[in-house]
């Protein structure tokens, strides 16, 4: 044995003799993070009532009554607010923030305005899981993995666009460009992140010719989607010789999700009303709906009506992207259903644990114990709300959800009203000190590991 080695194995079996007994180390947990008192809601376990959640390191490792302070490192009261697994966005589309990076080079002038927004935005909704819809296709993809997905805080998973090229340029009515071949294989070297295929705003107004024909780009992205044994995401457009009606009764596969529920094109009521009974026979053979909010793809004629019939989508999603997030997120798009009657516990469920049912990801959207620690501590705000669709008319409410705090992996991301942070009269000395020139560390109120990011 190398003699440093052998002096490091002197010294370990010196501490081993002075440690703690392994009994009484047992019998006092420690969490690094305690969030006390709020109110619970986990439909995947069942779980709605006041209770505190304990993690340790990225991981949750208790959800019971009276944890004992003494046991964290960092406590935060969080009684009067929700707390929730960390929300689910299955609808996004994710980019630089802004322009890509070749933006302000002279060849790139004709670039279309960028579409894809910063994909830690998401962390200000409570969101801690989000899936690009089809921003990407397979000659795109790694792109968007290595510029974006992998920087980023928040867990970005995608749906892959059938078109090679993604949404750039006008490209998804290309149909050479819509490759199950290329997609099926892009899918195959990513399964961690791939989790389905999209496919959207396919020849919606000009007239068929050879190569266009009605159903391709469904026929395309479904191929892919056989082959990979993953879901397809639906962006759709009807026209009278491609129903709505053959799309969810006959096109989609069990376990396909069709987006933008209550835009204005679908006919989810009959004349007269009613809700389409084709909605539940679709839903009976297993297609999911989403909400897919969108900036023209929400219209309360469709929405109220459908909720009050008991018609609601399975999962909340926003479509978030540079055109929309001024005035959307996905707590105004839950605000909007709790204002149209539709019960909190309910809509946290159709933001945790169903859009991870239909990403096939059962591992999210849970405070399960053993499970990444995602958590969101949400606040239901009363009195009046004005809401606003797409055909910009609004729907008044009187209660309005907030996120307060965004936990991932057991990191605090998200914390602008400072629940976890210490009142500023009561900061550790070293926060009064001013620094030295040249020298100027922030100086922290606590020791609590943050990302500098809140
Ligand atoms: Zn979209």
């Amino acid at each position: 044995m190398h003699k440093l080695m052998k002096r490091f194995v002197v010294i370990a079996a010196l501490m081993a003799t002075l440690a703690i007994p392994t009994t009484a180390r047992a019998q006092t947990p420690h969490y690094d993070l305690l969030l006390k008192g709020g109110h619970v809601i986990d439909p995947a376990n069942h779980l709605d009532a006041v209770m505190d959640v304990a993690v340790s390191k990225d991981k949750i490792v208790a959800v019971e009554k009276d944890i004992p302070l003494a046991q964290a490192g960092k406590v935060v009261n969080v009684s009067g607010l929700f707390v929730t697994p960390g929300l689910i966005d299955i609808h996004y589309h994710v980019g630089h923030g802004g322009a890509p990076l070749n933006w302000f080079a002279p060849e790139a002038r004709v670039h279309e305005a960028p579409l894809g927004l910063l994909a830690d935005l998401a962390l200000q909704a409570g969101i801690t899981t989000i899936v690009d819809a089809g921003s990407a296709g397979a000659d795109t993809f790694l792109q968007e993995k290595e510029e974006v997905i992998d920087r980023s805080a928040v867990r970005v998973l995608a749906f892959l666009n059938i078109v090679a090229d993604g949404m750039n340029g006008g490209l998804e009515q290309s149909v050479d460009q819509m490759d199950a071949k290329r997609c099926v294989e892009t899918i195959r070297k990513y399964p961690d992140i791939i989790v389905g295929v999209k496919t959207a705003h396919y020849w919606t107004e000009d007239p068929w010719d050879a190569e266009h024909v009605p159903w391709m780009a469904v026929d395309r992205a479904e191929e892919c989607g056989r082959l990979a044994n993953v879901p397809v995401m639906f962006d759709f457009w009807p026209r009278p010789e491609r129903t709505y009606a053959e799309l969810i009764l006959k096109k989609m596969r069990p376990g396909d999700i069709h987006t933008h529920v209550f835009a204005q094109q679908f006919p989810i009521l009959l004349p007269g009303g009613k809700i389409n009974p084709i909605m539940a026979e679709a839903h009976q053979r297993g297609v999911f709906f989403d909400v897919g909010h969108g900036a023209g793809s929400f219209w309360f004629r469709n929405a109220v009506p459908a909720v009050k019939q008991g018609f609601i989508p399975d999962s909340m999603s926003t479509d978030l992207h540079t055109g929309n997030y001024r005035v959307l997120s996905l707590t105004e798009v839950m605000s909007k259903f709790l204002s149209m009657g539709v019960p909190l516990n309910d809509l946290i469920r159709r933001s945790t644990v169903n859009p991870a049912h239909e990403i096939r990801r059962p591992e999210l959207g849970t405070l399960s114990v053993g499970k990444e620690a995602d958590i969101a501590v949400l606040e239901e705000l009363h009195g009046r709300f004005g809401y606003i669709d797409c055909g910009y008319a609004r729907m008044d409410g009187t209660a309005k959800l907030q996120a307060r705090m965004t936990v991932r992996a057991g990191r605090i991301l998200y914390d602008p009203s400072g629940l976890s942070m210490v009142q500023w009269e009561k900061a550790r000395p070293q926060y009064f000190v001013m620094p030295a020139f040249g020298n100027s560390p922030p100086a922290k109120a606590d020791d609590y590991p943050r990302d500098n990011k809140n």
